[in-house]
């Protein structure tokens, strides 16, 4: 039985993370005309309404896209700002108006971002296995989601490769409510790429004092296919449970992602406590 539900968490650090990179990734590969096919094995629900019982429970949007809204000339004047112009303007295009953090209202789930870029060409699948949370998808319409699967996302990525376009970029964002996802989504890529060997491939991932990650981290080194790693630590390590930040891997990256990633998170940084870091290494070199 699943129960973690993305409403209580949206928008908070690590989806800022997550989905400004997924914006970069999408931005460099857009710059050719080429058409691509766009999957998200995790789609959650879409759409989050910060102002309801689930996202007010916490309050984590705040600490997330709250504190980068508040920053938000800062970040657009920044040396990546036309990136960060980007992320906002999806923002204001999911209000109304363009939002003040007193006014924020609605946070963009990653369907609704990938729908925000995607282009006349291009083809979009996203999997949801909860029902809930699928139904909901179902609701806010094609526009903002692309094409919605019930079912196991993992499966289903590999059912439907390879696409018929020529280029493919995968999101893969699991909840990791279980121990054995770690190890899932590390077969899953690894599968992947067997069939895809030029495929874009982002993994998110949670760093939690527990670092299971780390073991999905060197299952997938053995892929020996190029991979950049993003890792934002937004609160100290504790020895408790809570997350203390958030970790992307590219497969496959466009030309110097590296460069925009540390570039764009260089000023991010600062908006968070003291002990707040943002790394960009290889965790598979170049070939
Ligand atoms: N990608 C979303 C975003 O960025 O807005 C958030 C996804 S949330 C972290 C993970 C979602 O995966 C949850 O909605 C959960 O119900 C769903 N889920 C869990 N196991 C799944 C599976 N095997 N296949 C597809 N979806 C699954």
């Amino acid at each position: 039985v699943l129960s973690y539900q993305h409403g209580y968490h949206a928008g908070n650090p690590a989806d800022v993370h997550k989905h400004l990179t997924l914006l970069a990734v999408i931005r460099r590969l857009q710059e050719k005309p080429s058409a691509i096919h766009f999957f998200d094995t995790h789609a959650g629900r879409g759409w989050y309404d910060l102002r309801g019982p689930q996202a007010q429970k916490n309050g984590e949007f705040r600490e997330g896209v709250g504190r980068v809204l508040a920053a938000r000339d800062a970040l657009t004047n920044s040396s990546q700002g036309d990136l960060w112009s980007q992320f906002f303007s999806v923002l204001a295009n999911a209000h109304a108006t363009p939002p003040v953090v007193s006014d924020l209202q609605f946070y963009p789930g990653s369907p609704a971002w990938v729908a925000s870029q995607r282009r006349e060409n291009d083809r979009h699948t996203v999997f949801e296995l909860h029902p809930t949370e699928h139904d909901e998808l179902t609701q806010i319409g094609k526009r903002r989601t692309g094409f919605v699967v019930y079912g196991d996302g993992l499966h289903g990525l590999i059912k439907n490769l390879p696409p018929k376009t020529p280029r493919l970029l995968v999101l893969i964002d699991p909840a990791y409510e279980v121990k054995d996802e770690y190890a899932d989504v590390s077969a899953t890529v690894g599968r992947a790429l067997k069939q895809c060997r030029h495929g874009v491939v982002l993994v998110w991932y949670p760093l939690l004092p527990a670092a299971r990650h780390e073991a999905m981290l060197s299952d997938l080194q053995q892929l020996a296919t190029p991979c950049i790693r993003s890792e934002f630590h937004y609160k100290k390590q504790s020895d408790q449970r809570g997350m203390y930040g958030s970790g992307m891997l590219i497969f496959n990256p466009p030309w110097q992602l590296d460069t925009v990633l540390h570039e764009a998170f260089a000023p991010v940084q600062s908006l968070y406590e003291p002990a707040a870091t943002h790394h960009v290494d290889w965790l598979n070199a170049e070939v």
